[in-house]
């Protein structure tokens, strides 16, 4: 009859989804092998990108940051971070007694979303003021801004291809920015020149990465830091590598010691990679195609919209959703804070994926099963980051031989071999908000080098790292 009829085409549109899953879960596996061929990949990659300018994906950035803070900083000084969504104006004193910092302060705004696509001179006016006023507010009275000069460290979230440590020429934007005559420009000179039109008596004394900042301000604080990873908006990480390992500058580097290389690891590639349409397809529409391939798997501004790519390709196969709704064809209207709450929904109606689907997606009364289908996505989008990230970050541990792989010779046994404690400075809202994401990245970390090694890599968070990193290292 016709009820019969109308429950066989249900069960028929109900698999077509339950297909549109299945593959979804097969284009995004990563089991420990291929994560191990990822972690490999990265290593070789690095080391391409040492050898010869242009060697690798990997730009393995020079920052000529050849000493780290060690804690007998003296002083006060101003940092701006700027490159994420928001945008802080930080203040840190620092005691010059070990790694003691006297007092910090740190002010957050978001950047308007109109000064992310306008000129660099509106873009630095903008900077240029919001740290004016911080100075003011601050009591430094202006007397004094007029007459002794403030040394500032300036965090700039994006690839710099550096002339100095305190100076670089902007490669190319990433994430939300795009401000197109600004590429190729030295990016202190137009914050220099913003602080000279506002009447700033400021001297950028460093310019660096956010993860610069942030495994300045993990080695300050624990000297075994040897690496820094950001997963927030974007996604990079930077590391200490020794100087005769950097060949491509071999001869023109006078340090003996090494150097912080900002690896700008989003833009690694590997045929590894479980890559699946979904990421093809971002990737077509994305204003920067072929670029930050790794970034688009796993930072906070893609995963949202890799989940809401696969949600429009259920709709379409069926109408779970019941008539295809619009606001699902909008690109970015699922932010990865959404897809976070949705999956950390422990209700048992799952009452938190239901408000968000009507909140932002005008969704209603969506039923249970689809709500668990939904949490479902967000796994497995969210699982794929968190291990590739944890794959990325032993491959750096790799190349300076710090994954215990080396360190079994001469028929020693595992267990006479003394591993090297090792600190990773992170930071970004993936990892400190979305316990998750951070659970399955530990268990992945846990996979890849066995629990024996594992228990000597440690992860720290380093909140507010980047910016007073950045401060830190104006310092020093
Ligand atoms: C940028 C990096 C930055 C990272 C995290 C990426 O998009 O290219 O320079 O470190 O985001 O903010
Ligand atoms: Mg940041």
């Amino acid at each position: 009859s016709v009820v019969v009829g109308r429950r066989v085409r249900s069960r028929r549109k109900w698999r077509r989804v339950l297909g549109v899953l299945a593959d979804l879960e097969e284009g995004c596996s990563t089991p420990v092998g291929r994560l191990k061929q990822v972690v490999d990949a990265m290593a070789v990659e690095m080391h391409a990108g040492l050898a010869s300018e242009g060697g690798s994906k990997l730009k393995m950035l020079l920052t000529f940051v050849d000493r780290l803070p060690y804690g007998s900083e003296k002083g006060t000084y101003y940092a701006l971070d700027l490159g994420g969504t928001n945008f802080r104006v930080l203040r840190v004193q620092l005691g010059g007694q070990r790694s003691s910092i006297m007092e910090q302060h740190v002010e957050k705004q978001p950047i308007p979303q109109h000064l992310m696509s306008s000129t660099s001179e509106i873009l630095f006016d903008f900077i240029a003021s919001s740290l004016k006023e911080f100075v003011e507010r601050e009591g430094d009275g202006s007397q004094t801004l007029l007459t002794r000069r403030r040394e500032l460290g300036f965090t700039f979230s994006f690839p710099v291809k550096q002339t100095s440590v305190s100076s670089g020429i902007l490669i190319k934007w990433t994430k939300l920015f795009y401000i197109p005559d600004m590429v190729g420009r030295e990016v202190t000179e137009c914050l220099e020149q913003a602080m000279s039109r506002k009447g700033l008596n400021m001297r950028v004394a460093v310019l660096v990465n956010d993860t610069v900042g942030t495994l300045a301000l993990g080695h300050y604080h624990d000297a075994d830091t040897v690496a820094a990873v950001i997963i927030g908006t974007g996604t990079n990480a930077c590391y200490w590598e020794r100087t005769d390992a950097i060949i491509k500058c071999q001869g023109l580097l006078t340090t003996t010691g090494g150097m912080v290389i900002n690896m700008e690891w989003g833009n690694f590639w590997s045929s590894h990679l479980p890559r699946t349409s979904y990421d093809m397809d971002l990737d077509a529409d994305s204003p920067n195609q072929n670029d930050q391939g790794f970034e688009k798997m796993i930072s906070g501004m893609y995963l949202g919209e890799i989940v809401r790519r696969v949600l429009l390709r259920m709709s379409q196969e069926s109408d779970i959703f019941g008539a295809l709704p619009s606001k699902l064809s909008m690109p970015f209207i699922l932010s990865t804070p959404m897809i976070a709450a949705m999956h950390e929904d422990d209700s048992p109606e799952l009452t938190e994926v239901a408000r968000i689907l009507k909140d932002a997606l005008e969704i209603p009364d969506v039923p249970l099963k689809v709500r668990k289908l939904v949490v479902k996505v967000c796994d497995v989008v969210t699982r794929r980051a968190a291990r590739l990230a944890a794959a990325g970050i032993v491959g750096i541990l790799k190349k300076i031989g710090r994954d215990g792989s080396g360190g079994i010779t001469g028929g020693r046994t595992r267990s006479d071999v003394k591993i090297r404690r090792s600190v990773v400075a992170i930071e970004g809202g993936l990892y400190t908000s979305y316990t998750i994401f951070r659970e399955y990245l530990h268990e992945a970390l846990s996979e890849i080098l066995g629990e024996d090694i594992a228990r000597h890599v440690i992860l720290k968070v380093t909140e507010d790292g980047s910016g007073i990193g950045a401060a830190l290292l104006a310092a020093s």
